[in-house]
């Protein structure tokens, strides 16, 4: 079993070692599928850029599949056509579709999720866990025509979430907005155009996600480890080790082309951010975008620092940010959507500014 400590180890490793690691872990998943049978998740985004690049090193002919939701920035989708062997597959739904049908992508992924759930929950008398972890009491979710479990159920959820990190009574009020939010999008615009894809060809997929980005894929690694044979969508993560600086220091080291979004790769001294993982004194950083990824994504922007993504959006990339920010319409029952005209997150956002203060999302 692996351990956290273990984790902390590994990304301690200096790059070259961790390169060598990392293309034996590529190499275990290519003898066990064949070059055939696995394909390089490639956003055009610098993470699995370098990934592509390690992979092809060993493997040339490796394919990279790209998924083009629409919601890149161009200059991303013009630098994915400059490799070859790249298969482009779609997501059923454009992006304006699955607001409408789900919800914005705001706050984070799990608060948004129990949301959603919570919102289905009342009348329905399902989820109420979800209702208690947004601080709902149970007289309170009765009120609501929520069918709640047995007392002794809510009694022991009650107990294990007391003072939990994963208590959100911060975003009840959300169950109340005349916007919609939810997580479903990243499964519709993202994971089930691969996994439709992986299951189509009997592919399976290296990722370039790292551990560091996120607690749940921190648990990913401690359960399954870089290469997830036994998963039930089998996928390989060999550079789950590595950090935000080992990126850009592979980059620079290799010389290696990156979409142009990003700007230069620089030296930044004394940042705080990456102190943890690495404590030489030169830092890197990129001089435009840090991340790219969709443009219109709500998920985290609230815990940026001047200027937020939606600010810089602004400055880069006038047209996507009207589209983005301005336009939007209340449908028949009251729930604000996008229409033809744009998104509407800029009365999302200002209605959340109500609830949180009007600084809680940068966006102006
Ligand atoms: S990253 Fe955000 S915008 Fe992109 S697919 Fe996921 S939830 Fe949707």
């Amino acid at each position: 079993m692996r351990s956290i400590d273990e984790l902390r180890m590994l990304q301690a490793l200096p790059l070259e070692l961790k390169v060598a690691k990392t293309k034996l872990r590529i190499r275990e998943w290519v003898n066990e599928f064949g070059v055939e049978g696995v394909y390089v998740a490639f956003s055009g985004g610098k993470d699995s850029t370098v990934l592509l690049h390690i992979v092809r090193e060993l493997y040339p002919d490796v394919e990279a599949v790209f998924v083009n939701t629409g919601l890149e920035y161009p200059e991303i989708q013009r630098f994915v056509k400059t490799f070859d062997n790249v298969t482009i597959i779609r997501p059923k739904m454009r992006f304006d579709e699955v607001i409408k049908k789900y919800g914005y992508p705001i706050i984070g992924k799990n608060q948004a999720e129990t949301v959603w759930q919570a919102r289905n929950a009342i009348g329905r008398g399902v989820y109420a866990q979800r209702l208690k972890r947004l601080g709902i009491s149970t007289k309170q979710a009765s009120n609501m025509g929520l069918k709640l479990p047995p007392q002794e159920m809510l009694d022991r959820y009650e107990k294990s979430t007391n003072g939990s990190k994963f208590m959100m009574d911060k975003y009840a009020p959300l169950l109340n907005t005349d916007f919609k939010i939810s997580a479903l999008c990243c499964n519709v615009m993202k994971k089930a155009p691969s996994h439709e894809y992986a299951r189509k060809t009997g592919k399976n997929v290296i990722l370039a996600t790292m551990a560091s980005e996120s607690m749940s894929r921190e648990s990913a690694w401690l359960k399954h480890g870089c290469n997830a044979f036994d998963s039930h969508y089998p996928s390989s993560q060999p550079m789950s080790f590595w950090t935000e600086q080992d990126i850009l220091k592979y980059i620079k080291q290799n010389n290696i082309p990156i979409a142009s979004v990003y700007g230069d790769i620089v030296y930044a001294e004394n940042d705080e951010q990456q102190r943890m993982f690495d404590d030489a004194a030169e830092r890197l950083k990129t001089t435009g975008c840090s991340r790219t990824g969709c443009i219109f994504c709500g998920f985290g922007c609230h815990l940026e620092k001047q200027p937020t993504r939606f600010q810089r959006l602004k400055e880069t990339h006038p047209r996507q940010y009207e589209y983005c920010i301005g336009g939007g319409e209340f449908n028949e029952d009251g729930i604000w959507q996008p229409n033809k005209q744009g998104l509407g997150m800029g009365y999302v956002f200002d209605q959340m500014n109500k609830i949180y203060g009007e600084d809680f999302i940068k966006y102006k």
